[in-house]
């Protein structure tokens, strides 16, 4: 069974607006699953709904991880089970630094895990963190600055797949990871996220383009317009979408 299964999916604003109108996806460990769709659609509110922001109003169906309903959980408890969202839009947190809120992140998730209290020894946890900074090049004179505060729009994208690097997820959720970075940094942003998929992680990546997908092959395409799913393929279809666009599927109903 896959780890992450989306059931008939329904979502909607606090002002009862239904924005996603039952979606059906499985994601499994080892797996990229890309979902690509224009402006507008309801993919950050999908990616949200995922999460358990508390904006986003489950209203009917269900999201299952490893099995269990966590629709209602709260977003704490989904990340201890293992599931991640990068920001499309990252905020800043004034006075936390990238460091403490990294060393915090993580160690909620082990006592999580354990029970009890199991902080990761500070030179284990800083080896780690300059090794996945050199990876991702990320400036280490960013960990002692404020997360996101007065960052580039790279430097951000760089920081959301940092925190993934460093909080090793089950299933990472990518909402528009790609915008905002240049030629340069989307290599190293794909790159990042290519090597941490396998037997330990799946992803799903969000994207209204599909020049991130040129890094990282997805196993599945699903084309999201109008808050559904209107089609689903292997990589061939961002290559069609590329050529065609959205406009084919406006006005489709499924
Ligand atoms: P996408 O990520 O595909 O561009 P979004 O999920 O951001 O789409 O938005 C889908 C629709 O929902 C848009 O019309 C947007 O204005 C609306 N929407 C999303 N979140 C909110 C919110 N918190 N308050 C009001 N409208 C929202
Ligand atoms: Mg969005």
């Amino acid at each position: 069974m896959a780890l992450l299964k989306l059931e008939n999916l329904h979502v909607a604003l606090e002002d009862g607006t239904e924005i996603v109108k039952g979606v059906d996806l499985e994601v499994g460990l080892n797996e990229v699953h890309a979902i690509m769709g224009p402006n507008g659609s309801g993919k950050s509110t999908l990616s949200y709904a995922i999460m358990g922001h508390p904006a986003y109003e489950i209203t009917e169906g269900r999201i299952l991880f490893d099995g269990e309903d966590i629709s209602e959980l709260g977003a704490d408890e989904r990340a201890q089970r293992g599931l991640f969202l990068a920001f499309q839009y990252p905020h800043a947190i004034p006075g936390v630094t990238v460091t403490n809120f990294l060393r915090t992140a993580i160690n909620a998730v082990r006592k999580a895990r354990k029970g009890e209290n199991d902080p990761m020894p500070i030179p284990e946890f800083r080896k780690e963190l300059l090794a996945q900074m050199d990876r991702l090049k990320v400036s280490r004179e960013l960990a002692s600055r404020y997360i996101n505060d007065g960052f580039s729009g790279g430097e951000k994208k760089r920081v959301e797949i940092l925190q993934m690097a460093m909080l090793k997820p089950r299933i990472a959720v990518l909402d528009e990871t790609d915008s905002g970075l240049d030629i340069d940094a989307l290599r190293v942003v794909a790159g990042g996220v290519k090597e941490l998929v396998g037997p330990e992680m799946g992803a799903l990546v969000i994207t209204h383009y599909q020049r991130i997908l040129d890094y990282i092959t997805p196993d599945h395409v699903h084309v999201f317009v109008g808050g559904r799913i209107v089609e689903s393929g292997g990589p061939e279809l961002a290559k069609k979408l590329e050529a065609g666009g959205y406009a084919p599927y406006e006005g489709v109903t499924v």
